[in-house]
């Protein structure tokens, strides 16, 4: 009743109570309607309230989603909403940490769960046997290692989002399970037999050339492929490789508390005098 009346009121009516709501009660009357969604996204305040999300360690999280490069994959409005609520998203406990890859809160006790496992892009295909055009739509964030000087970034992904793909492609848990198990069978029978033939054709083709047989040794092939003796030892196949997780904290943010004080967004200082010393330790993890 009161909703229906507020939308009654002349819309520079409307524009002038909005700015008396802060963000919580704007998220709350976006679920409204789509009217009163449509009214909430416009709001510009988003944007400041936005800009005023830092880290710990005094990064923003504009500058933290850009350096990951996943700026757009996040809206402002539901940054807002991730930096007011510090629950985590599966146990309800406090929750210091956004977990980037699937934009929640995660605990640190529930962050060690294997759903929020951290790869390397390519290592997690080469492990579910998946191509790039399977998984092009899936979020990937580009991490650059501080304390390497290389500017090349590393791709990472969500495990649990690679995994959940290639189960939607076989149909189920079980049958990827033997699928992968197939495929690594397969994998080490052919690595064996490319192994033993190309170490069986280099040491021909050496006991050719010592006998001063040249020409007999520049003809010496594999068998498996009639291909010419590569210069390198076959690949071992990716499938195979040991796949090491890497450091969740790295696709982590963790903001500054915040309150809201009227329609405003303040850092709340009661909360950082308190625990200024273990977010300084946070930061660095
Ligand atoms: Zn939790």
């Amino acid at each position: 009743m009161t909703l229906a009346r507020l939308s009654a009121i002349p819309l520079e009516l409307q524009y002038l109570a909005s700015k008396e709501l802060g963000p919580s009660d704007l998220l709350a009357l976006s679920h409204v309607s789509t009217y009163w969604r449509a009214f909430v996204l416009s709001d510009k305040r988003w944007t400041e309230w936005f800009a005023s999300i830092s880290s710990w360690s005094d990064e923003t999280l504009e500058q933290c989603l850009t350096r990951l490069n996943i700026l757009d994959k996040l809206s402002k409005r539901k940054a807002v909403y991730l930096c007011l609520r510090d629950s985590c998203a599966l146990c309800g406990e406090y929750a210091q940490d956004i977990y980037l890859p699937h934009i929640k809160r995660v605990c640190e006790t529930c962050l060690k769960g294997e759903e929020f496992t951290v790869l390397q892009f390519s290592a997690a295909l080469a492990k579910y046997d998946l191509r790039e055009r399977d998984v092009q739509h899936i979020l990937t964030l580009e991490w650059r290692n501080p304390s390497r000087s290389s500017k090349r970034s590393t791709k990472l992904v969500s495990e649990s989002h690679v995994k959940k793909i290639a189960i939607q492609n076989l149909g189920s848990e079980a049958t990827l399970q033997a699928h992968l198990e197939r495929k690594m069978a397969e994998a080490r029978r052919t690595y064996t037999a490319r192994s033993e033939d190309y170490r069986k054709a280099v040491s021909t083709c050496a006991a050719l050339q010592e006998t001063g047989n040249l020409a007999a040794a520049e003809t010496v092939v594999l068998a498996r492929t009639g291909r010419k003796i590569p210069k390198a030892f076959p690949a071992f196949p990716p499938i195979l490789l040991p796949v090491r997780p890497m450091d969740r904290k790295v696709v982590c943010f963790a903001p500054r508390p915040l309150v809201e004080v009227g329609g405003e967004l303040l850092l709340d200082v009661n909360d950082s005098d308190e625990s200024e010393g273990s977010g300084a330790d946070g930061s660095e993890a």
